[in-house]
């Protein structure tokens, strides 16, 4: 076997498939290093990809070439698109995957990329030469060299499990720990803190009584994930999720063992995820709630495992068992595997620049939970990143960094590292200000141009999306010219309660009216009832919210401002005395690379970001003598 690669990652898990993948399709002879080839793509938590803010990042790891849509797509057993009733901004797609199958397409995926490597055992340390990255070593004493190494080592650094009182090492269930690794970065100086995350128990689907409860199906029409996607699982191949919910009873079981719960016992200290709460801290944020739903999900097509969704715990057996028998249909529910909490060691995210290198040690990048997120595609998405940027360091070129105006990734990331996170950090639409621009449906519009770019993905999908955007820019101009006579198109106005027409109007000003869509006008045009349904719709929205986005694009243009004052790399910003202390030393801690990314920096005033202006001027100024 090889012993030099141009790039290393340290785990197969959602962020390190996508960094393996990308560095290798980037032409960077590529090494994956995991604890086994078996646990490659797998889902530690729930069998699903996407949700609300999370869709969007799965198709943005889509068209820069990745494999989580193509693999959720492949493998889904149901599909949903969310927020339906809702402005496009904020709709995102979810699909429940099958888990095994899930597994074992990315594990094909990984074994047959040419230039990728795999190699089984658990990785120790990272070899540091003058600040700069040169291999790493393992545990079975073997060592590889590489410029460029990333680690992906998810919730398995220092990784403590929690089942009741009792606590056992490891990443996840099954799984060993990554303790050496842990404190190899603690001797390279990086600062570790612990979060915590948890899942509830599994269940055994043939002992729970689904006869009344209420059933969620796929969607009628099916959107997959990917560009790439041709065949969508024939509808047989579909599984329903079923809802129901605790009771005061549950409740109450659970409030006589809170003494017992791991979290509130003083047994775990670290912060947990807000947004993904254990059912315990359910009961103790939402005191006043009667019942909290749950969604019995399907782990797969072959199996009897169902994934009870909302009722993450780390309490004790005895108690999983006698709670969970509480909530109508899982009377009888037999436990295939309890639920557990885990804690685990993350690094300050603030110690990296914005392609997910280290901004002390040159070729070491960090993608994943580690970097203090939650969620698969958060993972994946940042896996993407370092990928790419590892492979770019490799060959010596720019790196590729996504603004916060033009990706969910360019937030994730630049939040993780101007803001930092005390919590475990999920992905929301409503944390991306410029949602509006930056939306699920235009996705492909947005970032195909870098997958085209670094070569990621193939001409046949990039002009697949130049031909869709063609049409819709040609079909808007064309409304403008079209237009319907007020005696065809009043009955429509007077059905939606619209002021009818006086003399005709042009189609494009008729869909800018409220109620009316593209259906309804396609009668006066006869080339629109052949248009696709995801251009049409792109169409209307560009109409109907034009004064909304050109006012978003004035900020964008504001941002960018900010974003292209770049700050040189050293600049010492404790010379500048009349910025505070307290502005001194975050601008010293964060090292922002821009006068942006120095404006999000939590704390930072206006008048600091003014001051730091003005000294950049002079910098430049005195730079040009
Ligand atoms: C119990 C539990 C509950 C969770 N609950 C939720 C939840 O409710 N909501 C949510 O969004 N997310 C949840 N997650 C988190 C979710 O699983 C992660 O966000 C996601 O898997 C992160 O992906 P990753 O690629 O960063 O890391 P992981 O998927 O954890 O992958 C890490 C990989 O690194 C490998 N590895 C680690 N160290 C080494 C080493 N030294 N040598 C070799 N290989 C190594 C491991 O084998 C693994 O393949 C939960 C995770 C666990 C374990």
């Amino acid at each position: 076997m090889k012993r030099s690669f141009g790039c290393i990652v340290i785990g197969a898990g959602h962020a390190g498939v996508e960094a393996a993948l990308a560095s290798a399709r980037m032409g960077v002879p590529t090494l994956m290093v995991n604890y086994s080839i078996t646990t490659i793509g797998h889902m530690s938590c729930n069998p699903a990809i996407g949700g609300v803010g999370k869709g969007q990042l799965v198709r943005e790891v889509d068209i820069l070439g990745g494999e989580m849509g193509r693999a959720a797509d492949a493998t889904a057993v149901q599909f949903r698109q969310l927020n339906m009733s809702k402005g496009p901004a904020v709709r995102s797609s979810r699909v429940q995957s099958d888990r095994m199958r899930y597994r074992a397409y990315m594990q094909e995926v990984v074994r047959y990329q040419p230039g990728l490597t795999f190699y089984a055992g658990e990785a120790v340390e990272i070899l540091v030469g003058q600040g700069r990255v040169t291999g790493l070593r393992l545990k079975d004493g073997s060592a590889f060299d590489a410029p460029a190494v990333i680690v992906t080592a998810g919730t398995f650094l220092d990784g403590r499990m929690h089942l009741g009182p009792k606590i056992t090492s490891g990443g996840r269930i099954g799984d060993p720990a990554a303790l050496d690794l842990a404190r190899n970065l603690e001797s390279l100086g990086f600062v570790l803190r612990s979060f915590k995350t948890g899942t509830p128990p599994r269940l055994d689907g043939r002992t729970i009584d689904y006869s009344h409860l209420q059933t969620q199906h796929s969607d009628d029409v099916i959107v997959p994930f990917s560009a790439r996607t041709r065949d969508i699982p024939s509808r047989d191949r579909l599984l329903p999720c079923w809802f129901t919910h605790t009771q005061e009873i549950t409740h109450q079981i659970i409030r006589d063992n809170f003494h017992l719960s791991p979290m509130y016992s003083g047994q775990i200290a670290a912060t947990g995820v807000r947004y993904c709460p254990s059912i315990e801290d359910k009961l103790k944020k939402f005191a006043d709630k009667a019942s909290h739903p749950v969604f019995l999900e399907p782990d797969g097509l072959d199996t009897p495992v169902v994934y009870p969704n909302g009722i993450s715990t780390g309490l004790p057996e005895t108690v999983q068992e006698a709670f969970v028998r509480t909530i109508p249909g899982l009377e009888r529910a037999e436990f295939l595997c309890y639920g557990y909490s885990i804690e685990h060691a993350v690094i300050y995210a603030e110690e990296l620049k914005p392609s997910l290198e280290s901004k002390s040690i040159s070729g070491l990048f960090f993608a994943g939970q580690v970097n203090g997120t939650t969620g698969y595609e958060e993972a994946a998405a940042q896996g993407m990143i370092a990928g790419i940027n590892a492979a770019l360091s490799v060959r010596q070129e720019a790196p590729f960094i996504l603004r916060r105006d033009e990706a969910y990734t360019g937030v994730l990331i630049d939040d993780l590292i101007t803001r930092g996170t005390d919590e475990p950090y999920r992905m929301f639409t409503s944390r991306v200000e410029y949602r509006l621009m930056v939306r699920e449906d235009n996705t492909d519009e947005r970032l195909v141009h870098y997958g085209r770019k670094f070569g990621l993905v193939s001409d046949e999908v990039c002009r697949a999306v130049d031909d869709k955007y063609a049409r819709v820019r040609y079909l808007t101009r064309r409304l403008r010219d079209i237009s319907a006579a007020p005696l065809e198109i009043n009955p429509v106005l007077e059905g939606l309660g619209l002021i009818p027409l006086g003399q005709k109007m042009p189609l494009y000003d008729l869909l800018k009216r409220p109620g009316v869509t593209c259906a309804q006008i396609t009668p006066f045009d006869g080339e629109l009832a052949s248009v696709p349904k995801d251009v049409l719709a792109r169409v209307e929205y560009d109409i109907k919210y034009e004064g909304f986005i050109l006012q978003q694009q004035k900020e964008v243009e504001k941002f960018r401002h900010l974003e292209n004052i770049r700050i040189p790399a050293g600049f010492d910003f404790g010379a500048i005395g009349s910025l505070s202390y307290e502005a001194r030393e975050k601008l010293r801690r964060f090292k922002p690379e821009t006068l942006g990314q120095a404006n999000r920096i939590s704390g930072m005033t206006p008048a600091a970001v003014s001051i730091l202006m003005i000294y950049l001027r002079k910098y430049f100024a005195e730079q040009k003598h």
